[in-house]
């Protein structure tokens, strides 16, 4: 889905004042009625509010809600990335936004840079974006996942992959540096690099695989698994540090503490996933692999520090169960050539909207979500 700030420069604090009511107001509205935007907004005077609202409307930054009892409003997948954008450009994070450089499965990702010209990487986290075909024809699937709302899963999504980056940043770990999150979206450090999965030759796979191999391990080491340690989301660097610093890892929403009960079976499918890479595109085949009740020895807990800083048992209890037939997936994925493919369609996500929206409020209101907001400072987790 495109990134459109245009709107970023037209739009009046009015216009900013409303966008925001309407953020808060679906905290417990599935549609927010026109009257409680204007009461949040604390705007005077009808006709301010109703052209703000038209003028958000016109940018497609909320969208009308027809079918609704009673006259409302509800934030669309554009106004949600206009506030988090907007809220990193008040915290300088962002100044300006460039190209796309990446559709994945659930996620849009651009090359952002700040005011100094520092490029960074912007991630848009749309969760529910490739289920919802096959959630259409079956409405009852739906209503059994409590965290159906493509906001919130977004959301959810990003806070973890801004936790974890940063925990592992912190211990040294090569991944990028994470800067600033908010809501549905993280920004962390340009990698110069390419994904391994366009490597078709190696000068020394020997000392890469076994690198690799290093990495699976300290990680767990450190209580943590991957998930979805492929060749899609290895970076090997344009100008390697080091024989042994050749790499960066990306992607984290999925990753699970080395108790979770499938936690072998996990960290075999990423060992797994290396050896056939290596085997298939570098000809390489080495019979010495980690295995997990063998060479996994705790020695730090990411896995429970990163939950005690903000990331509730319950929310990820909701948003595991959410996840979790996206992790089944990746194991038939080795092949992952039809990235992409599946094209967001605005038209369908709207029809698929509707349905979302009618369990929301029972979600929210069970959770009591900070505000629909993910900021940084309101979540407890800290701000670079
Ligand atoms: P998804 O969860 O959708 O797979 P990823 O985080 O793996 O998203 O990113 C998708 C692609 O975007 C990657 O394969 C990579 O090419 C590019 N990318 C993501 N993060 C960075 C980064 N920090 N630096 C450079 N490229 C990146
Ligand atoms: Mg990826």
């Amino acid at each position: 889905m495109k990134l459109n700030t245009s709107a970023m420069r037209y739009l009046s604090n009015d216009d900013f004042r409303v966008l925001t009511a309407t953020e808060m107001g679906s905290k417990n509205h599935e549609i927010v009625p026109t009257v409680l935007i204007a009461q949040i907004a604390g705007l005077r005077g009808g006709a301010g509010v109703g052209n703000c609202i038209s003028e958000l409307a016109k940018a497609n930054l909320i969208a009308r809600v027809k079918n609704a009892k009673y006259d409302g409003y509800r934030l669309t997948y554009g106004g949600y990335d206009y506030l988090a954008i907007k809220a990193f450009s008040n915290r300088r994070s962002v100044y300006s936004v460039g190209n796309q450089i990446g559709v994945g499965k659930e996620s849009d990702i651009f090359v952002v840079a700040n005011e100094k010209g520092r490029k960074c990487v912007l991630k848009i986290h749309r969760l529910g974006r490739i289920s919802f075909r096959s959630v259409k024809n079956n409405r009852d699937y739906l209503r059994n996942r409590q965290s159906a709302s493509w906001m919130y899963l977004s959301r959810l999504a990003a806070q973890k992959e801004f936790s974890f980056m940063k925990a592992l940043y912190e211990n040294e770990f090569a991944v990028p540096e994470p800067i600033d999150y908010s809501r549905h979206c993280i920004v962390m450090s340009l990698i110069p690099g390419f994904p391994m999965r366009q490597l078709s030759s190696h000068e020394d796979p020997s000392t890469l695989y076994s690198s690799l191999m290093s990495f699976i391990v300290r990680l767990a080491n450190h209580g943590l698994i991957h998930c979805d340690f492929n060749e899609f989301n290895i970076m090997i660097l344009d100008e390697p540090k080091s024989e042994d610093e050749q790499f960066v890892v990306i992607d984290f929403p999925q990753c699970v503490s080395i108790d979770h009960v499938d936690a072998e079976r996990y960290f075999r499918r990423d060992v797994d996933c290396i050896r056939r890479f290596f085997e298939k595109k570098l000809g390489y085949v080495s019979e010495d692999y980690p295995e997990f009740k063998r060479d996994v020895k705790r020695v730090a807990s990411l896995d429970i520090d990163v939950q005690a800083s903000g990331f509730s048992k319950k929310m990820v209890k909701e948003f595991e169960k959410a996840i979790s037939e996206s992790r089944e997936k990746v194991e038939d994925e080795f092949d992952h050539e039809s990235f992409g493919e599946e094209n967001y369609d605005d038209e369908e996500q709207h029809d698929d909207d509707e349905v979302v929206e009618e369990q929301e409020d029972e979600l929210r209101s069970e959770d009591d979500l900070a505000g629909g907001s993910g900021d940084a400072e309101e979540s407890g987790l800290p701000v670079v």
